[in-house]
Protein backbone atom coordinates (compact mmCIF):
# COMPACT_ATOMS: atom_id res chain seq x y z
CA UNK A 1 0.00 0.00 0.00
CA UNK A 2 1.27 3.33 -0.39
CA UNK A 3 2.35 5.47 2.02
CA UNK A 4 1.70 8.63 0.26
CA UNK A 5 -0.78 11.26 -0.47
CA UNK A 6 -2.53 12.12 3.17
CA UNK A 7 -3.30 15.31 2.48
CA UNK A 8 -3.31 17.85 -0.02
CA UNK A 9 -3.14 21.26 0.94
CA UNK A 10 -5.22 23.96 -0.52
CA UNK A 11 -4.92 27.82 -0.79
CA UNK A 12 -5.67 30.81 -3.15
CA UNK A 13 -2.96 32.81 -4.50
CA UNK A 14 -4.22 36.12 -2.84
CA UNK A 15 -4.37 34.72 0.61
CA UNK A 16 -1.35 32.13 0.65
CA UNK A 17 1.19 34.08 3.52
CA UNK A 18 -2.08 34.61 5.66
CA UNK A 19 -2.41 30.48 5.05
CA UNK A 20 1.06 29.31 6.11
CA UNK A 21 1.19 31.77 9.17
CA UNK A 22 -2.40 30.06 9.99
CA UNK A 23 -0.71 26.45 9.17
CA UNK A 24 2.09 27.20 11.33
CA UNK A 25 0.17 28.30 14.20
CA UNK A 26 -2.38 25.63 14.02
CA UNK A 27 0.69 23.32 14.09
CA UNK A 28 2.22 25.01 17.29
CA UNK A 29 -1.02 25.57 18.90
CA UNK A 30 -1.67 21.90 18.98
CA UNK A 31 1.50 20.82 20.29
CA UNK A 32 2.32 19.02 17.16
CA UNK A 33 5.79 20.93 16.66
CA UNK A 34 7.00 19.09 19.55
CA UNK A 35 10.92 19.84 17.70
CA UNK A 36 10.17 23.47 17.09
CA UNK A 37 10.12 23.94 20.91
CA UNK A 38 12.84 21.53 21.23
CA UNK A 39 14.75 22.96 18.08
CA UNK A 40 16.93 25.77 19.93
CA UNK A 41 19.09 22.58 21.59
CA UNK A 42 18.19 19.79 18.97
CA UNK A 43 17.83 20.53 15.51
CA UNK A 44 15.35 18.62 13.47
CA UNK A 45 18.08 17.29 11.26
CA UNK A 46 20.13 15.72 14.21
CA UNK A 47 16.58 13.80 15.13
CA UNK A 48 15.74 12.43 12.22
CA UNK A 49 19.33 11.58 11.05
CA UNK A 50 19.38 8.35 8.75
CA UNK A 51 15.84 8.44 8.12
CA UNK A 52 13.59 8.37 4.91
CA UNK A 53 10.87 11.06 5.04
CA UNK A 54 7.98 11.34 2.97
CA UNK A 55 6.08 14.97 2.32
CA UNK A 56 3.17 14.03 3.22
CA UNK A 57 1.57 17.91 2.35
CA UNK A 58 2.95 17.10 -1.44
CA UNK A 59 2.66 14.15 -3.49
CA UNK A 60 4.87 11.99 -1.17
CA UNK A 61 8.23 12.50 -1.93
CA UNK A 62 10.77 10.53 -0.54
CA UNK A 63 14.27 12.29 1.54
CA UNK A 64 17.19 10.70 2.68
CA UNK A 65 18.80 12.20 5.39
CA UNK A 66 22.01 11.37 6.00
CA UNK A 67 23.06 10.23 9.27
CA UNK A 68 26.15 11.84 9.83
CA UNK A 69 26.53 15.18 7.92
CA UNK A 70 22.54 15.89 8.11
CA UNK A 71 21.79 17.21 5.01
CA UNK A 72 18.88 15.24 2.85
CA UNK A 73 19.09 13.62 -0.68
CA UNK A 74 16.05 13.61 -3.08
CA UNK A 75 14.57 9.59 -3.97
CA UNK A 76 13.23 10.99 -7.13
CA UNK A 77 13.32 8.35 -9.43
CA UNK A 78 15.41 5.02 -9.41
CA UNK A 79 18.21 6.39 -10.81
CA UNK A 80 18.44 9.01 -8.23
CA UNK A 81 17.97 6.65 -5.47
CA UNK A 82 21.04 4.18 -7.21
CA UNK A 83 23.34 7.65 -7.44
CA UNK A 84 22.66 7.87 -3.33
CA UNK A 85 23.17 4.49 -2.55
CA UNK A 86 26.40 3.97 -4.87
CA UNK A 87 27.66 7.76 -3.34
CA UNK A 88 26.40 7.06 -0.13
CA UNK A 89 26.28 4.05 1.03
CA UNK A 90 29.02 2.75 3.64
CA UNK A 91 31.25 -0.21 1.90
CA UNK A 92 30.92 -3.15 4.87
CA UNK A 93 33.21 -6.42 4.84
CA UNK A 94 31.45 -9.64 4.25
CA UNK A 95 32.81 -10.58 8.09
CA UNK A 96 31.21 -7.43 9.35
CA UNK A 97 27.70 -8.33 7.10
CA UNK A 98 27.69 -11.76 9.43
CA UNK A 99 28.22 -10.05 12.53
CA UNK A 100 25.09 -7.72 11.60
CA UNK A 101 23.25 -10.30 10.51
CA UNK A 102 23.89 -13.84 11.10
CA UNK A 103 23.52 -15.01 7.83
CA UNK A 104 26.49 -16.46 5.68
CA UNK A 105 26.98 -13.37 3.17
CA UNK A 106 27.04 -15.95 0.32
CA UNK A 107 23.57 -16.98 1.18
CA UNK A 108 20.83 -15.28 -1.57
CA UNK A 109 19.46 -12.16 -0.22
CA UNK A 110 16.49 -12.14 2.04
CA UNK A 111 14.00 -9.45 2.49
CA UNK A 112 14.61 -7.87 5.21
CA UNK A 113 17.09 -9.29 8.47
CA UNK A 114 16.86 -8.92 12.29
CA UNK A 115 20.19 -7.84 13.08
CA UNK A 116 22.12 -10.30 15.26
CA UNK A 117 24.42 -7.21 16.92
CA UNK A 118 22.44 -4.66 18.32
CA UNK A 119 25.47 -2.60 19.30
CA UNK A 120 26.85 -2.70 15.82
CA UNK A 121 23.22 -2.02 13.96
CA UNK A 122 23.07 1.29 16.27
CA UNK A 123 26.32 2.23 15.45
CA UNK A 124 25.07 1.60 11.23
CA UNK A 125 21.31 2.76 12.03
CA UNK A 126 20.50 4.68 9.11
CA UNK A 127 23.19 3.95 6.70
CA UNK A 128 22.96 2.33 3.64
CA UNK A 129 25.42 -0.49 3.57
CA UNK A 130 27.63 -1.80 0.03
CA UNK A 131 28.71 -5.63 0.24
CA UNK A 132 31.97 -4.72 -1.38
CA UNK A 133 33.37 -8.02 -1.36
CA UNK A 134 30.11 -8.92 -3.41
CA UNK A 135 28.60 -7.69 -6.22
CA UNK A 136 27.46 -4.32 -4.46
CA UNK A 137 24.48 -5.36 -2.75
CA UNK A 138 22.96 -2.47 -1.28
CA UNK A 139 21.23 -2.77 2.38
CA UNK A 140 19.84 0.25 4.60
CA UNK A 141 19.83 -0.33 8.48
CA UNK A 142 16.66 1.15 9.28
CA UNK A 143 16.93 3.19 12.55
CA UNK A 144 13.44 2.78 13.26
CA UNK A 145 13.25 -1.38 14.04
CA UNK A 146 17.48 -1.74 13.53
CA UNK A 147 16.48 -4.03 10.89
CA UNK A 148 18.25 -4.40 7.64
CA UNK A 149 16.37 -3.98 4.11
CA UNK A 150 18.00 -5.51 1.21
CA UNK A 151 17.39 -2.64 -1.43
CA UNK A 152 17.80 -4.47 -4.62
CA UNK A 153 17.67 -2.63 -7.73
CA UNK A 154 16.91 1.14 -7.85
CA UNK A 155 13.59 0.67 -8.34
CA UNK A 156 13.50 -2.04 -5.52
CA UNK A 157 15.15 0.37 -3.28
CA UNK A 158 12.83 3.29 -4.17
CA UNK A 159 9.82 1.33 -3.48
CA UNK A 160 11.20 0.00 -0.18
CA UNK A 161 12.66 3.14 0.89
CA UNK A 162 9.03 4.67 0.40
CA UNK A 163 7.72 2.10 2.46
CA UNK A 164 9.96 2.40 5.33
CA UNK A 165 9.33 6.57 5.48
CA UNK A 166 7.53 8.70 8.01
CA UNK A 167 5.20 11.69 7.47
CA UNK A 168 7.10 14.99 7.65
CA UNK A 169 5.07 18.44 6.98
CA UNK A 170 7.19 21.05 4.54
CA UNK A 171 7.30 23.56 7.65
CA UNK A 172 10.18 20.73 9.01
CA UNK A 173 11.39 19.55 6.09
CA UNK A 174 12.43 23.22 4.91
CA UNK A 175 14.85 23.13 7.98
CA UNK A 176 16.75 20.35 6.87
CA UNK A 177 19.54 21.60 4.10
CA UNK A 178 19.37 20.13 0.77
CA UNK A 179 22.57 18.13 -0.21
CA UNK A 180 24.05 18.98 -3.45
CA UNK A 181 23.95 15.43 -5.09
CA UNK A 182 27.23 14.30 -6.04
CA UNK A 183 28.75 15.77 -3.26
CA UNK A 184 28.78 14.64 0.37
CA UNK A 185 27.78 17.19 2.78
CA UNK A 186 27.56 19.91 0.97
CA UNK A 187 24.88 22.21 1.38
CA UNK A 188 22.64 23.91 -0.61
CA UNK A 189 20.95 27.19 0.56
CA UNK A 190 17.65 26.21 1.80
CA UNK A 191 13.87 27.96 3.08
CA UNK A 192 13.13 28.36 6.70
CA UNK A 193 9.57 29.41 7.23
CA UNK A 194 9.37 31.61 10.36
CA UNK A 195 7.55 30.60 13.56
CA UNK A 196 4.16 31.87 13.26
CA UNK A 197 2.04 32.03 16.14
CA UNK A 198 -1.54 33.04 14.95
CA UNK A 199 -3.95 30.29 16.33
CA UNK A 200 -7.59 30.15 14.03
CA UNK A 201 -10.07 31.71 15.65
CA UNK A 202 -13.72 31.39 15.09
CA UNK A 203 -15.96 33.55 12.90
CA UNK A 204 -19.08 34.45 14.66
CA UNK A 205 -22.42 32.81 13.52
CA UNK A 206 -25.01 34.84 11.52
CA UNK A 207 -28.50 32.94 11.86
CA UNK A 208 -29.63 32.96 8.12
CA UNK A 209 -32.61 34.95 7.19
CA UNK A 210 -35.80 33.20 5.95
CA UNK A 211 -34.49 33.13 2.34
CA UNK A 212 -31.68 32.10 2.66
CA UNK A 213 -32.75 29.22 4.99
CA UNK A 214 -34.65 28.10 2.15
CA UNK A 215 -32.08 27.68 0.20
CA UNK A 216 -29.65 26.45 2.59
CA UNK A 217 -32.29 23.40 2.70
CA UNK A 218 -32.56 23.03 -1.39
CA UNK A 219 -28.87 22.78 -1.22
CA UNK A 220 -28.66 20.01 1.26
CA UNK A 221 -31.34 17.94 -0.66
CA UNK A 222 -29.43 18.92 -4.09
CA UNK A 223 -26.07 17.22 -2.20
CA UNK A 224 -27.90 14.43 -0.72
CA UNK A 225 -29.36 13.52 -4.63
CA UNK A 226 -25.99 13.65 -6.00
CA UNK A 227 -24.90 11.45 -3.15
CA UNK A 228 -22.78 14.20 -1.55
CA UNK A 229 -22.57 14.66 2.30
CA UNK A 230 -22.11 18.21 3.82
CA UNK A 231 -21.22 18.03 7.45
CA UNK A 232 -20.48 20.82 9.88
CA UNK A 233 -16.94 20.76 11.86
CA UNK A 234 -16.11 23.01 14.34
CA UNK A 235 -12.14 21.42 14.94
CA UNK A 236 -8.96 21.88 13.07
CA UNK A 237 -7.27 20.18 10.17
CA UNK A 238 -4.45 19.00 12.20
CA UNK A 239 -7.15 17.80 14.60
CA UNK A 240 -8.48 15.77 12.39
CA UNK A 241 -5.24 14.90 10.96
CA UNK A 242 -3.79 13.83 13.49
CA UNK A 243 -6.97 12.64 16.28
CA UNK A 244 -9.74 11.60 13.61
CA UNK A 245 -13.07 12.91 13.78
CA UNK A 246 -15.81 11.42 16.12
CA UNK A 247 -19.30 11.97 15.90
CA UNK A 248 -18.25 15.18 18.72
CA UNK A 249 -16.74 16.94 15.87
CA UNK A 250 -19.56 16.78 13.31
CA UNK A 251 -22.60 18.96 13.42
CA UNK A 252 -24.94 20.53 11.58
CA UNK A 253 -24.13 21.69 8.23
CA UNK A 254 -26.51 24.71 8.21
CA UNK A 255 -25.23 26.89 10.98
CA UNK A 256 -21.87 27.25 9.32
CA UNK A 257 -21.31 30.89 8.03
CA UNK A 258 -21.15 31.19 4.38
CA UNK A 259 -22.79 27.90 3.50
CA UNK A 260 -24.40 28.96 0.35
CA UNK A 261 -21.25 30.10 -1.33
CA UNK A 262 -20.38 26.19 -1.42
CA UNK A 263 -23.89 25.72 -2.76
CA UNK A 264 -22.62 28.45 -4.88
CA UNK A 265 -19.60 27.31 -6.47
CA UNK A 266 -21.11 23.54 -6.82
CA UNK A 267 -23.87 24.61 -8.70
CA UNK A 268 -21.58 26.27 -11.44
CA UNK A 269 -20.26 22.67 -12.22
CA UNK A 270 -21.88 20.52 -14.88
CA UNK A 271 -23.21 17.19 -14.03
CA UNK A 272 -20.44 15.04 -15.33
CA UNK A 273 -17.53 16.73 -12.87
CA UNK A 274 -20.06 16.62 -9.75
CA UNK A 275 -20.37 13.23 -10.88
CA UNK A 276 -16.41 12.16 -8.88
CA UNK A 277 -18.17 13.94 -5.50
CA UNK A 278 -20.06 11.37 -5.31
CA UNK A 279 -19.85 8.88 -2.13
CA UNK A 280 -17.28 12.26 -0.61
CA UNK A 281 -17.90 14.28 1.76
CA UNK A 282 -17.59 18.41 1.71
CA UNK A 283 -16.61 19.32 5.79
CA UNK A 284 -17.56 23.23 6.16
CA UNK A 285 -15.94 24.47 9.04
CA UNK A 286 -17.12 27.15 11.44
CA UNK A 287 -12.59 27.70 11.98
CA UNK A 288 -10.46 30.05 9.80
CA UNK A 289 -8.16 28.81 7.89
CA UNK A 290 -7.99 27.32 3.86
CA UNK A 291 -9.03 24.60 1.69
CA UNK A 292 -7.95 20.76 2.30
CA UNK A 293 -8.42 17.99 -0.08
CA UNK A 294 -9.07 14.56 2.06
CA UNK A 295 -7.39 12.22 -0.25
CA UNK A 296 -8.41 9.51 1.98
CA UNK A 297 -7.81 7.86 5.62
CA UNK A 298 -5.25 6.08 7.47
CA UNK A 299 -6.72 4.35 10.49
CA UNK A 300 -4.05 2.12 11.17
CA UNK A 301 -1.53 4.65 10.75
CA UNK A 302 -3.54 7.18 13.13
CA UNK A 303 -4.46 9.51 9.81
CA UNK A 304 -7.58 11.26 8.95
CA UNK A 305 -8.68 8.43 10.97
CA UNK A 306 -12.82 8.04 10.41
CA UNK A 307 -12.75 10.83 8.05
CA UNK A 308 -14.42 10.35 4.23
CA UNK A 309 -12.54 11.39 1.41
CA UNK A 310 -13.36 14.94 0.38
CA UNK A 311 -12.28 18.14 1.00
CA UNK A 312 -12.41 20.65 4.67
CA UNK A 313 -13.30 24.02 3.76
CA UNK A 314 -12.71 26.39 6.27
CA UNK A 315 -14.01 29.87 7.14
CA UNK A 316 -14.00 32.32 5.21
CA UNK A 317 -15.95 30.18 2.28
CA UNK A 318 -15.57 31.59 -1.15
CA UNK A 319 -17.34 30.14 -4.02
CA UNK A 320 -13.76 30.33 -6.48
CA UNK A 321 -12.14 28.46 -2.98
CA UNK A 322 -14.81 25.44 -3.26
CA UNK A 323 -13.76 25.58 -6.57
CA UNK A 324 -10.49 25.52 -6.85
CA UNK A 325 -10.91 22.26 -4.04
CA UNK A 326 -13.33 20.27 -6.77
CA UNK A 327 -10.53 20.67 -8.87
CA UNK A 328 -8.13 18.96 -6.93
CA UNK A 329 -10.77 16.19 -6.24
CA UNK A 330 -11.29 16.04 -10.24
CA UNK A 331 -7.62 15.81 -10.71
CA UNK A 332 -6.78 13.36 -8.27
CA UNK A 333 -9.71 11.53 -7.96
CA UNK A 334 -11.83 11.76 -11.10
CA UNK A 335 -8.45 12.16 -13.61
CA UNK A 336 -5.70 10.07 -11.68
CA UNK A 337 -7.61 7.37 -9.90
CA UNK A 338 -5.56 7.63 -6.83
CA UNK A 339 -6.19 5.11 -4.38
CA UNK A 340 -8.29 3.26 -6.55
CA UNK A 341 -11.46 6.09 -6.12
CA UNK A 342 -14.33 5.02 -7.89
CA UNK A 343 -15.29 7.84 -9.39
CA UNK A 344 -12.00 7.62 -11.65
CA UNK A 345 -14.18 8.51 -14.72
CA UNK A 346 -11.86 10.74 -16.40
CA UNK A 347 -8.62 8.42 -16.58
CA UNK A 348 -8.57 8.79 -20.19
CA UNK A 349 -7.52 12.16 -20.00
CA UNK A 350 -4.60 10.93 -17.39
CA UNK A 351 -1.59 11.36 -20.28
CA UNK A 352 -3.04 14.74 -21.80
CA UNK A 353 -3.12 16.15 -17.69
CA UNK A 354 0.49 15.28 -17.23
CA UNK A 355 1.42 17.28 -20.64
CA UNK A 356 -0.50 20.13 -20.41
CA UNK A 357 -0.04 20.82 -16.69
CA UNK A 358 3.25 19.27 -15.28
CA UNK A 359 5.73 22.11 -13.60
CA UNK A 360 8.74 21.58 -14.62
CA UNK A 361 10.68 24.68 -12.71
CA UNK A 362 11.04 25.41 -8.67
CA UNK A 363 8.43 27.53 -7.24
CA UNK A 364 9.12 31.35 -6.54
CA UNK A 365 6.43 32.39 -3.85
CA UNK A 366 8.29 36.08 -4.74
CA UNK A 367 7.60 36.50 -8.33
CA UNK A 368 6.11 39.68 -9.46
CA UNK A 369 4.05 38.25 -12.16
CA UNK A 370 3.29 34.94 -13.78
CA UNK A 371 5.74 33.35 -16.58
CA UNK A 372 4.05 32.39 -19.72
CA UNK A 373 1.29 29.84 -19.51
CA UNK A 374 -0.40 30.80 -16.22
CA UNK A 375 -3.10 32.96 -15.19
CA UNK A 376 -1.17 33.37 -11.51
CA UNK A 377 1.73 32.83 -9.36
CA UNK A 378 -0.11 30.22 -7.10
CA UNK A 379 -0.55 28.07 -9.98
CA UNK A 380 3.11 27.18 -10.52
CA UNK A 381 3.48 25.66 -6.97
CA UNK A 382 3.05 22.57 -8.77
CA UNK A 383 0.91 20.41 -11.37
CA UNK A 384 -1.44 20.04 -8.59
CA UNK A 385 -2.07 23.83 -7.67
CA UNK A 386 -1.87 24.59 -11.81
CA UNK A 387 -4.61 22.13 -12.47
CA UNK A 388 -6.99 23.56 -9.88
CA UNK A 389 -6.08 27.51 -10.22
CA UNK A 390 -6.89 27.23 -13.80
CA UNK A 391 -10.19 24.61 -13.67
CA UNK A 392 -11.41 27.54 -11.20
CA UNK A 393 -10.25 30.54 -13.66
CA UNK A 394 -11.87 28.36 -15.91
CA UNK A 395 -15.07 29.03 -14.25
CA UNK A 396 -14.87 31.98 -12.06
CA UNK A 397 -12.30 34.50 -14.67
CA UNK A 398 -13.52 33.09 -17.96
CA UNK A 399 -13.59 36.53 -19.65
CA UNK A 400 -9.84 37.11 -18.51
CA UNK A 401 -8.83 33.55 -19.08
CA UNK A 402 -9.92 33.88 -22.99
CA UNK A 403 -8.20 36.97 -23.72
CA UNK A 404 -4.99 36.14 -22.28
CA UNK A 405 -5.50 32.24 -24.41
CA UNK A 406 -5.43 34.50 -27.46
CA UNK A 407 -1.57 35.37 -26.96
CA UNK A 408 -0.50 32.53 -24.80
CA UNK A 409 -0.57 29.21 -26.65
CA UNK A 410 -0.19 26.81 -23.27
CA UNK A 411 -2.92 29.07 -21.76
CA UNK A 412 -5.06 28.37 -24.96
CA UNK A 413 -4.21 24.31 -24.43
CA UNK A 414 -5.71 24.64 -20.66
CA UNK A 415 -8.46 26.29 -21.69
CA UNK A 416 -9.39 24.34 -24.08
CA UNK A 417 -8.56 21.04 -21.98
CA UNK A 418 -10.97 21.86 -19.99
CA UNK A 419 -13.27 22.86 -22.33
CA UNK A 420 -13.96 20.13 -24.79
CA UNK A 421 -13.02 16.95 -22.48
CA UNK A 422 -14.64 18.43 -18.98
CA UNK A 423 -16.98 20.91 -19.37
CA UNK A 424 -18.39 19.39 -22.96
CA UNK A 425 -18.08 22.92 -24.92
CA UNK A 426 -19.64 24.46 -21.35
CA UNK A 427 -18.74 27.88 -21.41
CA UNK A 428 -18.71 31.21 -18.65
CA UNK A 429 -19.23 34.48 -19.03
CA UNK A 430 -17.50 36.17 -15.96
ZN1 LIG B 1 -4.80 23.88 -4.15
Amino acid sequence: MLLTYYLMKISMPRTIKMIRMTIAGVLIGAGIAIHAHASAVVPIANRLAGKILLQVERNGEAWYVHPTHHTRYYFGRPRDALTIMRQQGLGISNRDLFRLFGIPPSSPPAPVYITKSVVLAQRLAGRILLQVEAHGEAYYINPKDLRGYYLGSPADALRVMQTLGEGIRDNDLAQIPVAIPGTSGFTAPHSVLPPLTTPPSIISVTTPSGSSDIKITDFLLWSNAHGIEIVGIHKTTDHFYYQGGKPEDFSDPKDVPNLLEVADGLYQIPENIIAVLKGKTLYVSHLNGRGYAVLGSWPEQNILAGMNRGVILEQQLKKENVVHEIGHILDYHGIRGMYEDPQNLFANLEPLRKEIFSVSFPYDPALVAPPVGYLNVYSTANDAENFAEHFASYVFRAQDFRVRAKRDEILQRKYDFFKNNLFGGREYAL
